[in-house]
């Protein structure tokens, strides 16, 4: 195989807590048995959610629980040039436009088009500041939208999930890339770093399956190489969503990170360890190793 690169990439929206630790381990396993490479970025692109210090207690967290980045951490929010290299590249080949529509007036053309306003939770862009539907049409330009391909039912295997499909046309739409409020979208940012790193192998929780389309039709757009996927169970609260900040999920007892990483390892199917945080990390690869071949 070639070099295995794999990551962890946190929004620090908070500290980590008990889901996320699940997609932290598992990246960082399926490196290790892998003979890899694993990384972390902090994916800060999104500030108004970002919660000061939290990238550094996150950083802390896994130190605690031995997961430390093999090269040096990356920030999102100092790598804007590189994500403004790569609007251009899609604007000059025709995969980007401007838009200029409010949510208001995405709301109001769908509702004449009598088309139901949500699915996969997101609004499907209705295509008004299209170019072939006459661009802008004196609107300012508000954000930056990708221009998806006629067809675009996009096919992946993902590790853990198997054959998945999405018709990002009809189940999207036009995604943006850059924000009305100047900030840069995940998918855009998320597929040139994960192309800039050389990652060969994205594990991540199962919340995030829904954007791997995106991130396909982008790496495409941008010629870059699409890594493998593997999308991890969610842990879920007790109202039965996923774990979240939101839901209450608590961040983790830095005094005990064996029983935190415990609980991470059942949620993915390994057994208990009693001794210390790194004779359970070298137990756990080895029995992740033959469970999951990369
Ligand atoms: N930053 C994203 C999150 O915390 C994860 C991105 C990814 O792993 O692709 O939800």
């Amino acid at each position: 195989m070639a070099v295995y690169k794999g990551r962890f990439a946190p929004s620090p929206t908070g500290p980590l807590h008990a889901g996320s630790l699940v997609a932290a381990l598992a990246s960082w396993l399926d490196a290790r048995a892998h003979g890899g490479i694993w990384l972390v970025r902090i994916e800060d692109v999104d500030m108004p959610r970002c919660v000061h210090g939290a990238d550094q207690l996150i950083l802390q967290q896994l130190a605690a629980c031995g997961l430390d980045s093999d090269e040096p951490v990356v920030w999102q929010s100092q790598r804007s040039d590189r994500y403004q290299q790569a609007l251009n590249q899609l604007i000059e080949q025709g995969h980007a436009y401007p838009c200029g529509c409010s949510r208001k007036d995405i709301e109001a053309a769908l509702r004449a088009q009598g088309a139901s306003r949500e699915r996969h939770h997101i609004a499907v862009y209705p295509g008004t500041c299209r170019p072939e539907h006459g661009g802008l049409q004196g609107k300012p330009a508000r954000a930056w939208r990708f221009w998806i391909p006629g067809t675009a039912e996009v096919a992946w295997t993902d590790r853990r999930l198997g054959p998945q499909t999405q018709n990002v046309a009809t189940e999207v739409g036009d995604f943006i890339l850059k924000r009305a409020d100047g900030l840069w979208a995940y998918q855009l940012a998320m597929a040139v770093d994960d192309a800039a790193q050389g990652i060969s192998h994205v594990v991540r929780g199962e919340d995030l399956a829904d954007n791997t389309a995106r991130q396909i039709l982008l790496q495409r757009a941008l010629t870059l190489p699409t890594p493998s996927y593997m999308h991890t169970p969610l842990v879920l609260g007790a109202n039965g969503e996923k774990l979240s900040k939101q839901n209450g999920a608590e961040a983790l007892d830095l005094g005990d990170p064996l029983r935190a990483l415990n609980a991470a390892a059942r949620s993915l199917g390994l057994p208990p360890h009693t001794g210390s945080v790194s004779q359970a990390l070298t137990a756990w690869t080895t029995v992740w190793a033959s469970a999951w071949p990369a």
